[in-house]
C-alpha cells in the first residue's frame, strides 16, 4: 500500500510589496527588494523541498545511495536520485535566455527575479493568471535594472480539441520581439506545469526562429526539461506549423510517432494514427476519451499511485475533472469531487482543496 497523498501546506503569501522603489538607483531600493525576494524565495524553496525531497527512502531500502548533488539553480543539496524531479520544480533553460516552466515558477519571486532575470512572461494556461503581488515585485526588480516587465497571456486549455495552431504565430512573435529588443531580455514561457501547452509554444519558437525542424526542436526541449511532453494533438498541430514554415509535404514528427509504443494509462484506443500529411486545416483527430465527471470513482491511492510507483508517468490521459479545460496535466479529482490531486513525480502527490468561498 503506497503512502497516502500528502496534503500540501498552505501556500505562504508573498510579502506585500513596498509602494515606492526609486528607479535607476542601484542602492537602497534594490537591496530592500532583494532582501524581500530572498525571504519569499526561502519560504518557497522550503515548501517545494517538502514536496519533492522529504521522502525518506532509508526505511524502504537502507542501502539506497544517499549521494547528494548541488542544484545549480538554488544551490540546495539534493539527493542524486531526486535531482531530476528537483530540477523540474524549477523552470528549465531551453536557451540561455528562454525558460520553460510552470505556475510555481511564475509564483516564486526569487526564481522569477535573481535566478532567471525574467523580463517577459508568456503564459499559455487559461486557468493561470499572474497575481498582482508577483507582477509588482518583478516590475520593481526590472525597473531597478532599467528593464521592463511584460506579461502576455494566451488562454489555451490542455484539451484535445484546443486549437493552438491559429495562435502559434502570435505567441512565438512575442518571444521573438522580446529577444529582438534587447539581449538582456529573458523570457519565461509557462502553463500550469510546463509540460504540454508551454512546451508546444517553445517548440514552435525553436522551429520558426532557431530553424530547427520539429523532431529536433521536440528533442531539444525534452532533453532540457524531462517532463516536457506536448499532448498528441498539439504535436500534430506543431507538425502542420512545421510544414507551413519549411514548405514541407510531410512533417519530421507526428503525434502518432511521438506517442508510438507508449503506454497510455486509461486510454481505450492507443493505436497510433497513420502518418498524416500536412494538409492545412486538416482535422486533428481526437483519440483521447472524454474525461470522467467530477465525483467519478477515481481511487487515487490504490489505482493511480500503484501505476506510478517506480516510474514517471508518461501520459496525462487518465485525469478526471468536471471541466477538463481547468484540469492541469496529471491531475485527478478525488472521490468526493472536491480535492484536486496533482502527481508531481513518481513519488510525490500534491493535494489541493479549492477554496469553496
Ligand atoms: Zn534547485
Amino acid at each position: 500500500m503506497p503512502p497516502p497523498p500528502k496534503a500540501s501546506a498552505p501556500k505562504p503569501k508573498a510579502q506585500p510589496p513596498k509602494p515606492a522603489v526609486s528607479t535607476g538607483s542601484s542602492g537602497a531600493g534594490m537591496s530592500a527588494l532583494l532582501s524581500k525576494v530572498e525571504a519569499v524565495g526561502k519560504k518557497k524553496d522550503l515548501e517545494e523541498a517538502k514536496e519533492i525531497e522529504d521522502i525518506d527512502l532509508s526505511q524502504i531500502d537502507p542501502s539506497a545511495a544517499r549521494e547528494k548533488v548541488t542544484c545549480p539553480r538554488c544551490e540546495k543539496e539534493v539527493l542524486k536520485e531526486h535531482f531530476e524531479s528537483h530540477m523540474t520544480a524549477h523552470s528549465s533553460e531551453i536557451l540561455p535566455w528562454l525558460f520553460l516552466g510552470g505556475k510555481r515558477n511564475l509564483e516564486n519571486d526569487k526564481e522569477l527575479t535573481v535566478r532567471t532575470n525574467i523580463t517577459h512572461v508568456l503564459n499559455l494556461a487559461q486557468e493561470v493568471n499572474l497575481k498582482e503581488d508577483f507582477r509588482i515585485i518583478a516590475t520593481e526588480y526590472n525597473l531597478e535594472r532599467g528593464l521592463p516587465f511584460v506579461y502576455k497571456k494566451f488562454s489555451f486549455g490542455d484539451t484535445p480539441d484546443q486549437h493552438i495552431l491559429p495562435e502559434l504565430d502570435s505567441a512565438v512573435q512575442f518571444i521573438h520581439d522580446a529577444r529582438s529588443l534587447s539581449q538582456q531580455h529573458h523570457v519565461l514561457v509557462n502553463c500550469v506545469q510546463g509540460i504540454s501547452r508551454s512546451a508546444s509554444v517553445v517548440i514552435a519558437y525553436l522551429m520558426k526562429y532557431e530553424h530547427m525542424h520539429l523532431r529536433e526542436a521536440y528533442d531539444h526541449v525534452r532533453e532540457r526539461r524531462t517532463v516536457a511532453d506536448p499532448r498528441k494533438e498539439f504535436v500534430d498541430q506543431l507538425a502542420q506549423f512545421e510544414c507551413q514554415i519549411f514548405g514541407l509535404d510531410k512533417p519530421s514528427l507526428t503525434g502518432a510517432i511521438a506517442f508510438e509504443g507508449r503506454t497510455l494509462l486509461n486510454l481505450d484506443d492507443p493505436l497510433p494514427q497513420s502518418e498524416r500529411d500536412c494538409e492545412e486545416g486538416a482535422e486533428v483527430q481526437n483519440t483521447v476519451p472524454a474525461a470522467p465527471k467530477a465525483g467519478t470513482d477515481v481511487v487515487i491511492e490504490e489505482d493511480i499511485l500503484n501505476k506510478l510507483s517506480g516510474h514517471a508517468i508518461e501520459s496525462r490521459e487518465w485525469y478526471a475533472d468536471a471541466n477538463p479545460a481547468n484540469s492541469p496535466t496529471k491531475t485527478a479529482v478525488d472521490v468526493d469531487g472536491k480535492a484536486t490531486t496533482t502527481i508531481l513525480d513518481s513519488q510525490t502527490v500534491d493535494v489541493t482543496v479549492p477554496d469553496q468561498s
